[in-house]
């Protein structure tokens, strides 16, 4: 295995097992999990996540036909769902490898349905339902009930599943989550009075699965939680222990003294007021490091927490080593995970930089290789820089 050297994240594949085994004893009985493996994975990588989740789920589901399309290339064989609105141009292709789009408007449904026909197959779909989130989806109306039942009348296409999306779910009050739940429970009860009766019934995303056994359904849609971050503070975290996934590790590559009134980083924005020792830290925003945590961040050195000093800058930022007299050139530095008694955890980052958690890990750049560890070893690596281009 490779050694990185600058930075790095570690992804535990093992944590991600424990996350998975967690939400299954929160599950109501007869509910299947959906692993949502978006934005490759949520920036931990779609195809190792998604072959670990193999055992926990019924299905699979991403944002894009290029993520569904690239975990089929690598072999992943259960159903895969695209929880976004795809081109038609994709049609073709997702209907090859059996891949199901959601659908919810006519000309979508007229357009697979073309498809599905000169192919010779049936494709399978899911029917979006609109019921408060105001993004995509079947109004949740007479009107939409009538367009739902000419959707699934037309030829060579089946409607696998019916589906809508929480927009509130991750708070305390649920009063919003029940309304929109009612709506989708009214939707489908008229949809079955008009004779169309759809298999698999979902809704329930993290924050319904820790906080709302009572309406998992057939299937639950699991994201955030599979990396072992909560989707806000206000859900009952008690209801399923996660365990973080994602680790960002890298090494100190200079140290230095500074005298007082010595200014660090771009726009002066730290002056020292005492003699110090700063390290230099090789990661930055061009890695995804929020620069929001400009003089505001944390990280773990000796197991010691040290602040980030001045401005983070696009390959470097700045930490006070004052305290921790054995840091020098080479060691290591935890931006999130754990080093010693302490931790930061990316809900820390999110809270010192006023970020959001999703969005950091999303954000983890394509500079920074994943590693993956299985059974407490390294056993796989995503890197970007290992891409070839002999035609150019
Ligand atoms: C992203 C997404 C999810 C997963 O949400 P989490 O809060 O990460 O669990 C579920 N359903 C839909 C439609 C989504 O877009």
């Amino acid at each position: 295995m490779k050694r990185y050297t600058r930075v790095y994240a570690e992804i535990d594949l093992d944590a991600v097992i424990e996350n998975m085994k967690s939400m299954k004893r929160n599950l109501a009985p007869g509910t299947g999990l959906v692993g949502v493996v978006k934005a490759d994975g949520y920036g931990h990588g779609s195809v190792p996540v998604a072959r670990v989740l193999e055992p926990y789920v019924e299905a699979y589901a991403v944002a894009t036909a290029e993520e569904a399309l690239l975990l089929r290339r690598h072999g992943i064989p259960k159903p895969i769902l695209i929880l976004g609105p795809v081109h038609e141009s994709h049609y073709a292709s997702l209907i090859e490898k059996e891949i199901r789009p959601v659908i919810f408007t006519e000309r979508q449904a007229r357009a697979l349905s073309k498809e599905a026909l000169s192919l010779g197959k049936t494709a399978d779909f899911h029917l979006a339902v609109d019921t408060g989130m105001s993004r995509i989806g079947l109004d949740a109306d007479e009107s939409g009930v009538r367009l739902a039942k000419e959707i699934c009348d037309l030829p060579g296409i089946r409607a696998e599943g019916i589906f809508t999306h929480f927009a509130r779910a991750d708070e305390a009050d649920k009063t919003w989550a029940m309304a929109q739940l009612a709506s989708f429970e009214h939707f489908i009860k008229k949809l079955e009075e008009q004779g169309v009766t759809i298999p698999v019934r979902h809704c329930a995303n993290s924050a319904a699965i820790i906080d709302f056994p009572q309406i998992h359904m057939n299937w639950a849609r699991a994201g955030i939680s599979i990396y072992g971050m909560y989707p806000s503070d206000e859900v009952e975290k008690k209801s399923v222990p996660l365990r973080p996934v994602m680790s960002l590790r890298s090494f100190v590559t200079y140290v230095k003294e500074i005298l007082p009134g010595r200014q660090v980083s771009y726009g002066g924005t730290f002056a020292a007021e005492k003699p110090m020792r700063i390290a230099t830290i090789p990661v930055g925003y061009g890695d995804g490091y929020p620069r929001n945590l400009s003089g505001r961040g944390y990280v773990l050195i000796q197991g010691r927490k040290v602040p980030v000093l001045g401005r983070v800058c696009m390959d470097q930022l700045m930490a006070d080593v004052t305290a921790v007299p054995e840091a020098d050139m080479d060691t290591p530095v935890t931006l999130i995970g754990k080093d010693g008694g302490e931790e930061i955890r990316v809900e820390d980052l999110a809270g010192w930089g006023g970020g959001f958690h999703y969005e950091i890990v999303c954000d983890i750049g394509k500079r920074v290789p994943r590693v993956y560890l299985l059974g407490g070893e390294a056993v796989a690596t995503k890197d970007y820089f290992e891409d070839e281009y002999p035609e150019i």
